[in-house]
Formats: C-alpha cells, sequence, structure tokens
C-alpha cells in the first residue's frame, strides 16, 4: 500500500464516511505532498457514548467504496480486526510495523483535535506520528500552543457535513445527496442503514 515515503492516516468511525472527510484527506495529501493516505475505520470508538454504530463491516465497505475512485487512497481493516476499543496508539505502532514509512502524518479536523490531549496514550501518539489538524465548520482550529506540540494546520475549504447530520437525515427522511458519494448513498440504501435512531 505505501511505497516507504510519507503516509498520512485519516481516522474516524466513518459511520458513514462523507465529503467532509474525503476532502480533507484530499487537501492534506497536496498540501504535504503525501502520495498515500490510509482511511482507518474504527472497530469500536472509545470516545463514542453512542453505543449503537452501523456494522464494522457496512462502515468498512462504505470506506471502500468512497475511496476506490482516488489512486491516493486505501483502506485499512487493522482496527476492526483488533479486539477490543480502537486506540490510535495502537495503530500507529502497528503501521510503523507493517508501512515502514519515513513519516506517518496523523489527521484529525479541528473538533478532534480540539480533545486529542485525552486520548489514550497523547504522548505516545505524538512521537509516533505528525499531527495534522484541518479546518472544520463551527470548530476553530486551536494553535499549537494549545496541542503544546507541533501541529501542521491546515485551512480547507469548508464542508458542514457531519456524519450525525447525515444520520439524522436518512431517519427523517430528508435527501443525503451531494453529502456523500453516490456509491455510498446506495449502500446505504441497499443495506436500509441508519433508518432507526441508534
Ligand atoms: P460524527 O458526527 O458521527 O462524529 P463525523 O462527521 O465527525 O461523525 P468522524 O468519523 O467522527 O466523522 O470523523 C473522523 C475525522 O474526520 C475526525 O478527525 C473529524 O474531525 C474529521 N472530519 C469529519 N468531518 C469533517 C469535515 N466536514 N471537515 C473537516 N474534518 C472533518
Ligand atoms: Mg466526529
Amino acid at each position: 500500500m505505501s511505497s516507504g515515503g510519507p503516509i498520512g492516516i485519516m481516522g474516524g468511525s466513518f459511520d458513514p464516511i462523507h465529503h467532509g472527510h474525503l476532502l480533507a484527506a484530499s487537501e492534506v495529501a497536496d498540501r504535504l505532498d503525501l502520495a498515500s493516505i490510509v482511511f482507518v475505520p474504527a472497530g469500536q470508538p472509545w470516545q463514542k457514548s453512542r453505543q449503537e454504530l452501523a456494522a464494522a463491516e457496512d462502515r468498512y465497505a462504505m470506506t471502500i467504496v468512497a475511496t476506490a475512485g482516488d489512486s491516493r487512497f486505501s483502506v485499512s481493516r487493522m482496527e476492526i480486526d483488533r479486539l477490543g476499543p480502537s486506540y490510535t496508539v495502537d495503530t500507529l505502532k502497528e503501521l510503523h510495523q507493517t508501512f515502514e514509512p519515513s513519516a506517518l502524518y496523523f489527521i484529525t479536523g479541528a473538533d478532534a483535535l480540539a480533545g486529542i490531549q485525552t486520548w489514550h496514550q497523547y504522548e505516545e501518539i505524538v512521537k509516533l506520528a505528525h499531527l495534522v489538524g484541518v479546518s472544520r465548520p463551527g470548530h476553530p482550529l486551536p494553535n499549537d500552543e494549545f496541542v503544546k506540540r507541533p501541529v501542521t494546520l491546515i485551512d480547507i475549504p469548508g464542508m458542514a457535513v457531519s456524519a450525525t447530520d447525515i444520520r439524522q437525515r436518512i431517519m427523517t427522511k430528508r435527501s443525503i445527496r451531494y453529502l456523500v458519494p453516490a456509491a455510498v448513498e446506495s449502500y446505504i440504501r441497499k443495506h436500509q442503514l441508519y433508518r432507526v435512531a441508534g
């Protein structure tokens, strides 16, 4: 999956993956000149209080179909296949073994970045990867003083889309067209995802 050069890591629950995720990954790849971005759907996201996520296999499949058309993008099953809660620190350690990249760039949106200091083994995370924070509407980018570590902050075109909003739209029978790739919309319809409150 990687030629050994630097790679970007895009973690998330991807419940479902949407154009905000894809734009963020693409912009970071362009700006940092990364040939490869690996999307890592979480198995059991430890931060989420909501119990009912879509099945891991559905979230994985949607991530695959969403990223299929971009040769820079790939999807890893490592968190889905790992037992127990998905911790970023474990993923970064595993990536260091598997990919032997010269550098890992861990990508987060501004909302996730704001809370990153509370993440499990944060001090270890920042030793294993460079942090990259991208802008997200409604969530001001914290400065690197706040994160207390070097962090690359990247302003991207604002897409006020969230998976929470997409799930609510489906439950209330509103359109999700153009918020997610057409293939993801078809997948959700075919598998009847998000029709009942999680
Ligand atoms: P939910 O509403 O269920 O939390 P989400 O839309 O926030 O879903 P996640 O899977 O939680 O999606 O996010 C994965 C990563 O993508 C996080 O780092 C998050 O900050 C980032 N991200 C998600 N949506 C956007 C967006 N519209 N713009 C920029 N970054 C985003
Ligand atoms: Mg989120």
